[in-house]
């Protein structure tokens, strides 16, 4: 699905990424993983067009969207999970949700006048998809919470929630597991797996714990300097000297 060539990113004389080169297989639950500083968030940053790169290509089912911005590759179905931004709290998980598809014809003053009818049949649309979205991710009671109310964790499960509101075909994942427990850790990672299996997703998951890496990725790619290190099953990178040599070096 994506093929990374090659690919810089520098800050002033920094190279923070340094020449990486990957594929993301269609329908794999790829990890990738690596040491502090290895250039993981970056790689993600210019994949998911939050940053250009300096330098090499990406392209998404051989097309090449290097550089392209993030609400273009949105509508391509690639999708960067994003934290809900502070001045959505107020606002129910429900709604968070149904914020998210673009386009909708409420937002043209035309549509305003003339379109009443639609956009409440539209409205009613959204608000049944946002219900089926909650009730897959088996957080229906948290519907009609503020989305500023609810944990950490339950925070990653409307985020992801919110990439079921679209067409998604890719999904990067910036470390789920931070500061989440572990039950609810496990209704993530549940979710990645149903949304993998039953819905066609592919996935790139960055995670520090390996617990949760083992239990869904496959294949795993380590980063180190800038650099794809190795690639391979969880056993295979974790008992590859260079893997372990990097780790220890941090
Ligand atoms: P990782 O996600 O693997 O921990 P990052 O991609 O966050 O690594 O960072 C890689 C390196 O790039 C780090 O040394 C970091 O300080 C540096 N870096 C990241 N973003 C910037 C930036 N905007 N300006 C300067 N240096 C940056």
């Amino acid at each position: 699905m994506i093929v990374v060539e090659n690919l810089h990113r520098h800050f002033g004389g920094f190279h923070a990424v340094d020449g990486a080169s990957l594929t993301i297989e269609t329908g794999s639950i790829t990890g990738l993983i690596g040491p502090n500083g290895a250039g993981k968030t970056t790689l993600f940053n210019v994949i998911a067009g939050r940053l250009p790169p300096t330098s090499g290509r990406v392209t998404m089912a051989g097309e090449d969207i290097s550089g392209l911005p993030p609400h273009v590759l949105f509508h391509k179905g690639l999708l960067r999970t994003f934290q809900i931004a502070h001045e959505f709290g107020s606002m129910t998980v429900r709604e968070n949700l149904m914020m998210v598809p673009p386009g909708q014809s409420g937002e043209t003053l035309w549509n305003t006048w003339f379109g009443r009818k639609r956009i409440a049949g539209e409205e009613r649309a959204l608000r049944a998809k946002a219900d089926e979205v909650l009730e897959f991710l088996t957080i229906s009671h948290l519907a009609d919470q503020k989305a500023s109310q609810i944990s950490g964790g339950q925070k990653k499960l409307v985020e992801l929630g919110r990439t079921m509101m679209v067409d998604a075909k890719i999904v990067f994942l910036d470390e789920v597991g931070a500061g989440v427990n572990r039950t609810l850790l496990n209704t993530i990672g549940d979710a990645i797996l149903r949304l993998n299996r039953e819905r066609g997703y592919t996935f790139c998951v960055i995670e520090h714990d390996m617990d949760f890496i083992a239990r869904l990725c496959n294949p795993v790619i380590v980063m180190a300097e800038g650099k794809v290190l190795a690639q391979g099953t969880v056993d295979e990178v974790k008992n590859d000297e260079r893997v372990i040599e990097a780790y220890l070096g941090t």
